[in-house]
């Protein structure tokens, strides 16, 4: 990661209470705010506070930073009710898995069915 918010990344700006969302949750090293554009009911993204492109980076970092996003995406699902109906944690990782925002975060959703396999 980086000890400076990257220039222009959206997701650094966010984190740094820049560009305002809608917080549901902040941990030590990590933020999770709803997604401008739900896809279910519950969708929040939960991002590191420092930058990396993505979750292949994330986890080579080998820090326990990756632990702690997971522990906040299932703290999130319980918040917004969906820990028992079911919910999906989704990195896309790369443009031809429709990564746009290359700061890593991971998806949470739930509240209504979700097919499997997404398409
Ligand atoms: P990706 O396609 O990279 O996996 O996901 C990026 C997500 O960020 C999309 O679901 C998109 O709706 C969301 N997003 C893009 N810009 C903003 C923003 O300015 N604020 C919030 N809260 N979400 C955003
Ligand atoms: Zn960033």
């Amino acid at each position: 990661g980086y000890a400076f918010a990257v220039t222009d990344c959206l997701f650094c700006k966010i984190a740094a209470k820049e560009i305002p969302a809608e917080i549901v949750l902040e941990t030590g090293r990590a933020l999770a705010f709803r997604d401008i554009n739900p896809q279910a009911p519950t969708h929040v993204l939960v991002v590191p506070k420092v930058h990396y492109e993505n979750a292949a980076a994330l986890a080579a970092a080998d820090d326990g930073l990756a632990d702690d996003l997971l522990s906040a995406c299932h703290i999130v699902a319980v918040q917004e009710g969906v820990s028992e109906s079911g919910y999906r944690v989704v990195f896309n990782t790369g443009t031809g898995a429709g990564q746009t925002v290359f700061h890593v975060h991971a998806h949470v959703l739930g509240g209504r069915s979700l097919q499997w396999p997404p398409g």
